[in-house]
């Protein structure tokens, strides 16, 4: 039998011993030619790998990232960026590697890149020079590992990034409207490596150089790898036994060594944190002694409903979904199975979250910080959005379910060091071409998550909740964030810098909690608008969102109007939705519309919920059953879905209620809602009775894609200045927020850098 990391210390990402051809000295960038290899003096490479993306030498790019981790190691590392696909000959460029191809899709799914919320074809790509649409293809992972195959025959493949780490299970695939296999099983691929890659990629690359083959590497956290059957000794338990339909005792404890195990009151979740486990690793700076595995951990494995059981049957679709979220803290997840046809596919528990000293390393590595000079001086829009903003952290504990980042990033915060920052920001400051003096964010997956951890490391052990600020703050979770306002006054004091606005996400549920931080944030870090989500008003979708209500949404704006008049500043905040989002019916949207009108505010651009692989909103799509519970095939209330192009449709239209274009519809909706009484030329109406015109449809001189002002400025009657759209900031356009769903168009989301395709 094979454990999971038998019981030590994670290994440290730089402990290992260097490969020979350390060598051959650092790349100035990672060669993308023949010719830059033959200058480096390279008869191979030893890692190949191959992205659906431009290559961009920065740690906000997956593919740099692990290039530059695997070259501190010892290893030559290539990389054949957005390659031709149409043959395996272009995959043959660079030659054969010596040791495996390592093949992402890029930042993004490549669906997700390729195709709006309504499944239409996009036509740019803001990962690719010049914002060209077009150069990868769709499912890239699967079609890239069929080529490498085709190039180098029995090469290791080892699959990695975003797309790979979403579809690891069998997965709901929205595009195909089906429930589709491990994508390591479509691809074929040695191994899989899951969410944060660096622990996995290094241990894979040492041992396949010590000849190793990664299809024996059974036992690597955050990898998946194929199976015939379970080994013998291994005792597995049945999902359904955690989780059963029907009436659901309480999780069983398969580690426990006795009846109290069961009970455990000692280091409990107190907040409702179900189930218990075995120890591991406190969260951010010393895993190093932390022990790996408990020994009851060793040996026993979930096993999950098969791929053929889960396409046939939405409700175990559900449940496993849930099974899998429950089991995706790395200090008690077990091995997960499922069967496949006649193999397993076997997921090993996620990998250890890196240590601060580790996570600086690993952004100080010494990327050139620009894209590869193959591209001249075409504009990569994902490159211009990031090259100014720095990552801080890693990682959510907030849960929202239609994004995946917890699926990938994890729940525990992963942090850098203030001093490292600092050093970024230096860097940033003396290097980085067209810099006026304005870091454009300080951040990660959330703003204000830094250094935010649970209060005892033995608790947080134990936790299999979901989600540590729903169903409200977990009274376990530390919320101090003077480290967080100690950071940006020492960056924003630095010579040289003018200015830091802080552009990701904020919780401001967490944010009302430290008074000091909004006085930082908002007295120094706004740059006009502060873009924050509620996603929805009404409790409904919230409670499906795993989101806080609105009361938090108004006391963070009372806070923040509060500050910005005492600090002389006119700023707006700037609210965004999820339109179609599992749980949201018509008349919530009416009601979010009316809220918007009440609050005059007009969204320009909308986004629709996207069912990202792995998002537990997405079973939610798929079943029309809420994965937030234990699932009853008997019982239980459905969740209700807007589906289908009319009904999405209508859900954008209520949060554009003021485009005349969406007029007809919303009148036709409101009268079916009874609420006839809300069409009409006063305030108190929603939309008009009359087309302005006299049409009945699209108004003269109507422009394409809405044309309508965008938000209005609070106080201020809706439309009497255009101000900016909400989340249409510039500057921030490039990256999705990988995993998250709410839309996922490019070109208006959070860089990627808190989630590299690695
Ligand atoms: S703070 Fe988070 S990890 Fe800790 S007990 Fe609460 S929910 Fe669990």
């Amino acid at each position: 039998m094979s454990a999971v990391s038998p019981a030590v210390s994670p290994r440290g990402l730089f402990s290992y011993r260097q490969h020979w051809a350390h060598r051959f000295g650092r790349a100035p960038f990672l060669p993308m030619s023949r010719a830059e290899m033959d200058l480096l003096g390279w008869d191979a490479c030893d890692v190949l790998l191959v992205t659906g993306d431009a290559y961009i030498d920065h740690p906000s790019f997956g593919m740099a990232l692990i290039g530059r981790l695997l070259e501190a190691q010892g290893f030559r590392v290539a990389i054949l960026a957005q390659p031709d696909w149409s043959s395996a000959e272009p995959f043959t460029a660079l030659g054969r590697p010596t040791l495996f191809a390592g093949i992402t899709a890029g930042n993004m799914d490549s669906m997700v890149n390729r195709y709006t919320a309504d499944r239409r074809l996009r036509h740019n790509d803001s990962y690719t020079p010049d914002d060209e649409g077009g150069r990868r293809p769709d499912r890239a992972s699967l079609v890239y590992a069929q080529r490498v195959r085709e190039a180098f025959k029995d090469l290791p493949i080892v699959l990695g990034g975003i797309e790979a780490s979403l579809r690891r299970v069998a997965h709901y695939d929205y595009w195909s409207d089906t429930v589709r296999r491990s994508l390591l099983m479509d691809a074929r691929a040695d191994i899989l490596v899951f969410g944060n890659a660096e622990r996995a990629i290094v241990e894979i690359a040492h041992r396949v150089a010590r000849g190793e083959p990664p299809r024996a590497m059974t036992d690597i956290r955050g990898t998946a790898v194929i199976r015939p059957a379970v080994p013998e000794g291994w005792a597995v338990v049945d999902s359904s036994s955690l989780d059963a339909p029907g009436p659901v005792a309480p999780p069983a404890n398969p580690y426990a060594d006795d009846g109290a195990e069961q009970g455990r009151t000692p280091g409990h979740c107190q907040n409702g944190g179900g189930g218990a486990g075995p120890q591991g690793p406190p969260p951010d700076d010393a895993p190093d002694d932390a022990p790996d595995t408990a020994p009851g951990n060793l040996g026993t494995v979930v096993r999950l409903p098969a791929f053929e059981a889960v396409k046939a049957d939405p409700v175990l679709y559900a449940h496993a979904s849930r099974v899998v979220h429950l089991e995706s803290n790395p200090g008690n997840a077990r091995p997960l199975v499922q069967r496949h046809g006649d193999k397993e596919v076997w997921i090993n528990p996620p990998p250890w979250p890196l240590s601060s000293q580790e996570m600086d390393a690993v952004y100080e590595l010494p990327y050139a910080r620009a894209p590869h000079p193959a591209y001249g001086g075409a504009r990569i829009p994902a490159w211009e959005m990031i090259r100014f903003s720095i990552t801080i952290l890693r990682g959510c504990f907030g849960g929202c379910t239609f994004c995946s980042i917890t699926e990938h990033e994890g729940r525990i915060i992963q942090n850098r060091s203030q001093d490292s920052v600092l050093r970024e920001v230096e860097h940033v400051r003396d290097k980085t071409e067209g810099f006026t003096g304005v870091i454009s964010d300080l951040g990660g997956p959330t703003a204000n998550m830094y250094r935010l951890a649970c209060k005892d490391p033995a608790i947080q052990r134990l936790c299999r909740r979901l989600s540590c600020l729903h169903p409200g703050i977990c009274k376990n979770l530390l919320t101090d964030h003077s480290a967080l306002v100690a950071l940006y006054r020492a960056a924003r004091g630095m010579p040289g810098v003018k200015k830091i606005t802080i552009a990701s996400g904020l919780r401001y549920d967490l944010a009302v909690r430290a008074p000091a931080y909004v006085k930082e944030l908002v007295s120094h870090h706004v740059g006009g608008y502060l873009k924050i989500a509620p996603e929805h008003t009404e409790p409904g979708p919230l409670a499906m969102m795993m989101k806080p209500g609105m009361d938090s949404y108004e006391r963070f704006r009372q806070m923040f109007e509060q500050v910005s008049r005492e600090a002389g500043k006119e700023q707006y905040l700037i609210p965004y939705f999820i339109a179609a989002h599992p749980g949201t019916t018509d008349q919530d949207m009416m009601n979010l519309a009316l809220w918007l009108k009440r609050n005059r505010f007009r969204p320009d651009q909308v986004q629709a919920f996207l069912p990202a692989p792995m998002a537990l909103a997405t079973a939610m799509y798929h079943s029309g059953r809420s994965p937030l519970k234990p699932l009853r095939r008997d019982g239980g209330a459905p969740v209700f879905t807007a589906k289908g192009l009319r009904q999405r449709r209508l859900h954008k239209a209520f949060l554009r209620y003021h485009d005349p274009e969406n007029w007809p519809l919303l009148r036709e909706a409101l009268k079916r809602l009874g609420r006839a009484d809300l069409i009409g030329p006063g305030k108190r109406h929603l939309v008009p009775a009359h087309q302005p015109g006299g049409g009945a449809g699209r108004p003269p001189g109507h422009r394409p894609g809405g044309g309508t002002p965008t938000t209005g400025k609070p106080g201020r009657a809706a439309g009497d200045k255009p101000v900016r759209a909400a989340g249409d900031k510039p500057g921030r356009a490039a990256g999705d927020k990988p995993g998250r769903a709410g839309g996922g168009k490019p070109g208006r989301r959070k860089p990627d850098r808190r989630k590299p395709g690695r």
